[in-house]
């Protein structure tokens, strides 16, 4: 049997705490918080408490100092849980770490330690209305007055957009420009001007809190610029690997518990006086999503090793995104259907599974952008 060797016994001993708080404070209200599009700020504040938010930040900034696997810890057991609406793991490890790399020392000790705490929540604004996959041509503008910069624009389907406190704004500070035009600013949510639009409806995902976000003429300082203006593009690319590989993570822990309740569901379930997984059909399809998902699990765990030791490039991070995301659906596809009209039901975890798991194979870049990632490689550039 294929073993696990990333994890310490610290990171093990944290997945218990990790496990016990998604039994207690996740999992019985996640029902609830789908049908109001976003968990409780109550949530947060003990997710806070309990260490599960920005445990990779430094002490200084109010986090636990600890390696970036501790982040994958609470990645796994929300996945494990079927808990896809709190998007902590957005906040600690895609927007905490663009204040921490980029940010100026002000702004790392203004915001880190609050987000920490989960008293200030996290979001990144990239997808406008008319620009998702072609980031290059996005249209909100900062444009420089005196001290301020001067927003305008609109995002669209940003995680944690109906929570978030504050956000990481991909626009455009020399609109003449593409890539070179393009910067980051962190806008705080309470900044007059700033409006968040409704909670997007949407087909899985149902307490992620995804909304629209609106700028009309928003005054931040210059300070809030994230790094060096027009180095915005460059500054998402460096940083896209790790969210992509967050998703393979996510991915891995999504098929494995889906697997168990299949399993389980297929023991006892009985049809022409046999159960169903007395079928030859049910078996050969597991053995197939058996085989699949440790395959996932080394690749991801793989993946892992070789980000935090620095070597995880553009392409493997693209490689792995496409193939746990697309391996997902279609498992999923599979194992739903071995729960026959049960696995339609929402109240079921595997039809939740099965609609929360397609957004994988688009949001965070599509399987067709990670295809031109990776088909430019194989083709030398070309
Ligand atoms: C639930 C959810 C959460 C999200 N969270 C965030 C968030 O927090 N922040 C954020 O900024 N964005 C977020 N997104 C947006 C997401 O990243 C975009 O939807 C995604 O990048 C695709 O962009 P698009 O929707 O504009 O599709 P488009 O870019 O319009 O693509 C449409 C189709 O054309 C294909 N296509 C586009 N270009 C090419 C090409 N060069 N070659 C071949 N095919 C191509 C695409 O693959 C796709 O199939 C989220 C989306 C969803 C659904």
């Amino acid at each position: 049997m294929f073993k696990r060797t990333i994890y310490s016994e610290e990171h093990e001993m944290f997945r218990d705490q990790v496990r016990r708080f998604v039994e207690a404070e996740i999992t019985p209200h996640h029902a609830a918080w789908e049908k109001k599009g976003r968990v409780s700020r109550e949530a947060w504040l003990k997710a806070g408490e309990n260490g599960l938010l920005c445990a990779a930040m430094p002490e200084e900034y109010g986090g636990a100092g600890a390696d970036f696997l501790f982040s994958m810890v609470v990645m796994e057991e929300l996945a494990k849980a079927g808990a896809m609406g709190p998007g902590f793991s957005l906040h600690s490890d895609i927007v905490a770490p663009y204040i921490l790399h980029y940010g100026s020392e002000e702004l790392k000790q203004e915001w880190l330690p609050k987000m920490a705490r989960g008293e200030a929540i996290g979001a990144i604004a990239m997808t406008e209305p008319a620009a998702g996959s072609d980031v290059q041509g996005i249209k909100t503008t900062a444009i420089r007055d005196g001290d301020e910069y001067v927003i305008n624009g609109q995002k669209v389907f940003i995680t944690n957009g109906g929570n978030c406190d504050i956000l990481i704004l991909a626009c455009k500070t020399d609109p003449s420009q593409g890539a070179k035009g393009t910067s980051l600013i962190l806008v705080p949510a309470d900044t007059p001007g700033f409006r968040k639009g409704k909670l997007l409806d949407k087909v899985g995902w149902k307490a992620q809190d995804t909304a629209e976000l609106f700028f009309d003429n928003v005054r931040v300082p210059v300070g809030n610029l994230i790094g060096a203006e027009g180095r915005g593009f460059y500054q998402l690319m460096e940083q896209l690997p790790q969210e992509r590989l967050l998703q393979c993570v996510r991915a891995s822990s999504a098929l494995e518990a889906a697997l168990e309740w299949t399993v389980t569901h297929v023991t006892e379930r009985k049809a022409f006086g046999k159960t169903i997984g007395d079928f030859q059909n049910t078996r050969f399809k597991l053995a197939e999503i058996k085989s699949q998902a440790v395959l996932m699990r080394v690749f991801t765990d793989r993946c892992l090793e070789m980000h935090v030791a620095g070597e995880l490039d553009a392409v493997d991070a693209a490689m792995a995104k496409m193939l746990t995301a697309e391996t997902l659906c279609k498992c999923l596809d599979d194992m739903l259907q071995m729960f026959g009209g049960y696995g339609y039901m929402w109240e079921y975890p595997i039809a939740r599974a099965w609609a929360d798991a397609r957004v994988g194979r688009i949001a965070g870049g599509t399987g067709e952008i990670m295809r031109e990632i990776i088909g430019r490689q194989v083709t030398g550039g070309r």
